[in-house]
């Protein structure tokens, strides 16, 4: 089963947001539906992460803020040797850290 995140979308002006909020940002409505968030965007910035906290089991972690189509923005891992800001990025949900009791899962970004 593919696994999502959910969005909450203004059930007025159709704005999605994530996470969710008690009112729409741009109508103030407070009704919202959920829907999968968009997994494929535009990545607009990124920063590469040293000296992680000993639970991270990599060397380094990018992380990437990106525009999701028709979506909103969000923060994510990416999995992208040279990132390029304004590079088409294509996501999935799946591992970004283990620790010894859980594992976390969040939105991993591989170019598209
Ligand atoms: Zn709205």
């Amino acid at each position: 089963m593919e696994r999502n995140i959910l969005g909450y979308r203004c059930s007025k002006c159709e704005r999605m947001h994530y996470p969710n909020r008690a009112r729409c940002s741009a109508c103030g409505n407070i009704d919202f539906t959920t829907e999968p968030l968009p997994k494929n965007g535009v990545l607009l910035t990124y920063t590469v992460l040293y000296n992680l906290p000993p639970d991270f089991d990599v060397p380094t972690l990018t992380l990437g803020i990106v525009q999701l189509d028709g979506g909103p923005r969000i923060t994510g891992q990416l999995r992208i040797d040279e990132p390029k800001s304004g590079m088409r990025v294509q996501g999935h949900i799946g591992v970004v850290r283990k620790d010894n009791y859980k594992t976390h899962n969040g939105m991993i970004f591989e170019a598209a």
